[in-house]
């Protein structure tokens, strides 16, 4: 009964796995896809970008484990954590924010995102959330930042002041979709700056994005931020990139529009 009612309140099949949808949830996924979009990440993760460590030797040695990044000071955030991993259905999840006008998804990422900022007071102490922002060419032509999907409803739980005219981006962004290691921290370098009306000075900061790859985009943005007096960093996405090896969830097409 339950699933003839679920069937006829929501009569298309699973966004993502294309299934016939078995849930009265309020996204249009089914259960086995719900229940991967919520696996956290495994610990232990590096203290402070929040890499999942995978080789026992840096997480047995010393009481913080560091990524080999972290150790050499590649980033100038304080601080980052990632809900889960960048899965087939979590880039599935994230193309639909992106493209497929799922309106619920925003504020069901936010509420994962305020758990765990919530979690970890400390280190997510801050002043303001801003976004990553888009460029104007893809914010005209999309409408919306999906960075800011999710950033503003996670700013109104965590009750801290939303400000998405903090930052800017410069440069736009490549339109080739797939973009290299090196490439992606190439077209990041210097593409953000502060806005010339912003009041940077000493504030902390929590940025939020869809995914982190490399990085390369939270390290761009800090560094505009902390050129302009910003206190602390801290960022938080929704996924994280893993190297294949240790990512699960296999099995589906990957898409990797990130960054
Ligand atoms: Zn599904
Ligand atoms: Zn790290």
């Amino acid at each position: 009964m339950r699933k003839a009612l679920a069937s006829l309140a929501f009569p298309a099949p699973c966004r993502i796995c294309a299934r016939i949808l078995d849930t009265g949830s309020t996204l249009p996924f089914c259960h086995a896809c719900m229940y991967a979009l919520e696996q956290t990440l495994r610990e232990p993760l590096c203290a402070q970008c929040g890499r999942p460590i995978v080789s026992a030797a840096a997480a047995e040695g010393g009481s913080v484990p560091q990524c080999h990044l972290c150790r050499s000071q590649v980033y100038a955030f304080d601080f980052a954590r990632s809900f889960g991993a960048y899965t087939p259905r979590m880039s599935r999840a994230i193309l639909l924010l992106k493209y497929g006008n799922v309106a619920p998804l925003g504020a069901w990422f936010a509420r994962r995102l305020a758990g765990l900022v919530q979690r970890q007071p400390g280190s997510f102490a801050a002043d303001v959330v801003v976004p990553v922002p888009l460029d104007h060419g893809r914010m005209r032509g999309r409408g919306y930042n999906q960075a800011e999907l999710i950033a503003k409803p996670m700013a109104r739980l965590l009750g801290i002041p939303f400000r998405s005219y903090l930052l800017v981006r410069t440069r736009p962004r490549p339109n080739q979709l797939r973009l290299t290691r090196r490439e992606r921290w190439e077209t990041v370098r210097g593409a953000y700056a502060t806005h010339k009306t912003a009041q940077v000075d000493k504030l902390r900061v929590i940025l939020v994005d869809d995914v982190f790859t490399t990085g390369a985009t939270l390290d761009a943005c800090s560094r505009a931020l902390k050129g302009a007096g910003a206190a602390r960093v801290a960022g938080v996405t929704v996924a994280r990139a893993l190297p294949l090896s240790s990512a699960p969830d296999a099995g589906l097409p990957d898409q990797d529009f990130g960054e």
